[in-house]
């Protein structure tokens, strides 16, 4: 292989492209650990959503009118076992659309999978009649019955004024109220919760612990307690507001009452003062990130997959086309990955900021982790000058070695940052 040189570069950003999979493809010697577990699992079962909330950050809707709205059969089959053969400690069969709506296949997740933890995330807009409510409230708890590893299951509802006033068909507080009261009623073997968005001017939790003859008890800022008249509880936690997907239309007249994302995240800081969301058990509603030495993974309801806040969008993997370690190692051949899962979300942050400060700001606005990430490398010429600055850093922490074949790359090492950002610049003006 040729030694790459200063000229070269320029040329690089001429077809960044094809420069970026050359060095994503190059065999590079990683001096890292790769960790092959799973930490935290989300699975998006579906896109589609019957409530279509205006807020919201997967744009949701009852209009099926996405390519691929929903994992089929023999995704969620192969989904369960990328799952089980993660390890995952935990699994959030999460909003992304509502799960509730693939019922056959949120069963069998629930019966079938080996993760000790399971959160279902839902809308509750099933619960339109006692019998409704019974029947779904007794099918999960068949389902987790019939599960040898006996997980605990936690069903958490989302209910706030977005979900039961602004929706484009919104949730009653009567379906609040049905779920609550019949699943207090008896054992199911699972827990109820339920979550919704810190606003100043939502009644939501107020009216639903009055249709309960509940009481709200004050935990802390982010969490509530609903004590019901025959003593149980039910507990009541709060997120930040999301400006992605329909969300945008919100920046405006939210961004000023919610959290910024940053402060949200701060409590979650790693030793080093860093935020490494990749490798954690997240509980961020009840107030914790856990950090594991296992990667959290995401798989969409179009069955791509990616670990979560450390894969650039044209690195995401597919359940069809890569199982459990095939997708691990994928993602271990992007440099920006290492770097993420290292140093976190700001080294990222920093690395686009050298560029262009615009972007960081415009991102960092969305308020969303995920979003944030896809965001800052949309461009082109961004995604390549991250990747090059990641090789860069590795090299020098010593935590890529130079080989034979990657001897191209002592250059990266040598060459002054300055220089490399204008060559970079000189692009990416262009391609604005
Ligand atoms: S209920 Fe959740 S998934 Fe459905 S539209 Fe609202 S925010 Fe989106």
């Amino acid at each position: 292989m040729e030694a790459l040189l200063l000229q070269d570069l320029s040329g690089f950003f001429e077809n960044a492209r094809q420069a970026r999979k050359w060095l994503v493809a190059l065999p590079l010697q990683y001096n890292t650990e790769r960790i092959y577990k799973g930490a935290h699992a989300y699975i998006h079962l579906t896109g589609v959503c019957k409530v279509a909330c205006e807020h919201c950050m997967y744009s949701s809707d009852y209009t099926a009118r996405l390519p691929k709205p929903s994992l089929n059969s023999l995704e969620v089959d192969l989904a369960n076992k990328y799952i089980n053969d993660s390890g995952s400690q935990k699994l959030t069969i999460s909003g992304g659309g509502e799960p509730f709506l693939k019922l056959n296949a949120l069963l069998s997740l629930i019966s079938k999978s080996f993760v000790p933890h399971i959160e279902i995330d839902t809308a509750g807009d099933w619960a339109i009649s006692a019998n409704k409510t019974v029947k779904i409230l007794s099918s999960l708890s068949k389902a987790l019955e019939e599960n040898p590893n006996k997980p605990v299951l936690v069903l958490r509802i989302s209910a706030d004024k977005f979900h039961s006033v602004i929706a484009k068909n919104p949730v009653s507080i009567s379906n609040y109220a049905n779920i609550i009261r019949y699943w207090s009623e008896q054992e199911w073997g699972f827990k109820l919760a339920l979550r919704g968005l810190l606003l100043e001017d939502d009644e939501t939790s107020i009216l639903i612990a009055r249709a309960v003859l509940g009481n709200l008890e004050k935990v802390n800022d982010w969490n509530k307690l609903l004590v019901l008249p025959n003593g149980k509880t039910i507990p009541f936690t709060f997120n930040v507001l999301r400006f992605t997907g329909k969300g945008v239309n919100y920046v405006n007249s939210y961004s000023a009452k919610t959290i910024p994302m940053l402060d949200y995240y701060r409590p979650f800081h790693d030793e080093n003062d860093n935020l490494v969301l990749g490798m954690a058990i997240n509980d961020a509603v009840d107030g914790s990130y856990y950090k594991i030495k296992g990667l959290s993974i995401t798989i969409d309801y179009d069955g791509s997959l990616f670990i979560y806040t450390a894969t650039a969008p044209d690195m995401r993997a597919n359940l069809v086309t890569h199982n459990f370690v095939q997708s691990i190692d994928h993602f271990y051949r992007d440099p920006i990955t290492h770097v993420l899962l290292s140093d976190g979300l700001y080294s990222l942050l920093r690395l686009v900021a050298e560029i262009d400060e615009g972007i960081v700001t415009k991102s960092l606005q969305q308020n969303d982790m995920t979003a944030v990430v896809a965001s800052l490398l949309s461009n082109e010429n961004v995604l390549l000058y991250a990747t090059l600055r990641s090789v860069q850093m590795l090299i020098k922490a010593g935590k890529i070695g130079v080989s034979d074949n990657t001897a191209s790359l002592k250059f990266l090492s040598d060459v002054d940052k300055n220089i490399l950002l204008g060559v970079a610049q000189v692009s990416y003006r262009k391609s604005r």
